[in-house]
């Protein structure tokens, strides 16, 4: 099995997907940190921000404002998200290919977080977390087609 970012740009495997352009894709994180965790995905294979080409590293943080600003209007991240990019192994990267997390936050929410972080990748309520997972995708995408396109909205 190749790097599972690259089956999954490829349609080998497949993704809760909220949205896609020609250097990334978007999708639902499936061990979420917080409900509606997403991930902005480049379609190239890049380890590390360094390897990404230049173009996409600009589009980058558009993108992600963009993402931000559905999150916001469905409601997940109305409070307040981090952006996040693990940036190597020793930096928690899983996947060796560049992702960029955005996750939704809320006050409070700090324990809730650090469990999750601990037992993301246990089967603990496995079930009930992948029935929310279309639900959330189909609200993102939602929320997009609703900002429109302009720059104003990011
Ligand atoms: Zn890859």
């Amino acid at each position: 099995m190749d790097c599972v970012f690259c089956a999954i740009v490829g349609d080998r495997l497949p993704a809760h997907r909220v949205y896609e352009d020609e250097d990334f894709i978007v999708l639902l994180d499936i061990f979420p940190l917080r409900p509606a965790h997403v991930l902005i995905v480049s379609r190239e294979h890049a380890p590390l921000l360094k390897d990404l080409s230049a173009a996409a590293r600009d589009r980058l943080l558009l993108l992600a404002g963009r993402i931000a600003a559905a999150l916001r209007a469905s409601g997940y991240a109305a409070p307040g998200l981090n952006f996040v990019i693990n940036d190597g192994p020793s930096a928690n990267q899983h996947v060796p290919h560049l992702h960029l997390h955005l996750i939704p936050r809320r006050a409070g929410d700090l324990s809730s977080l650090l469990w999750r972080a601990l037992t993301r990748f246990l089967p603990l309520g496995r079930k009930r977390l992948e029935q929310g997972f279309e639900q959330q995708a189909q609200r993102l995408r939602d929320a997009l087609a609703t900002l429109g396109d302009g720059p104003e909205h990011v």
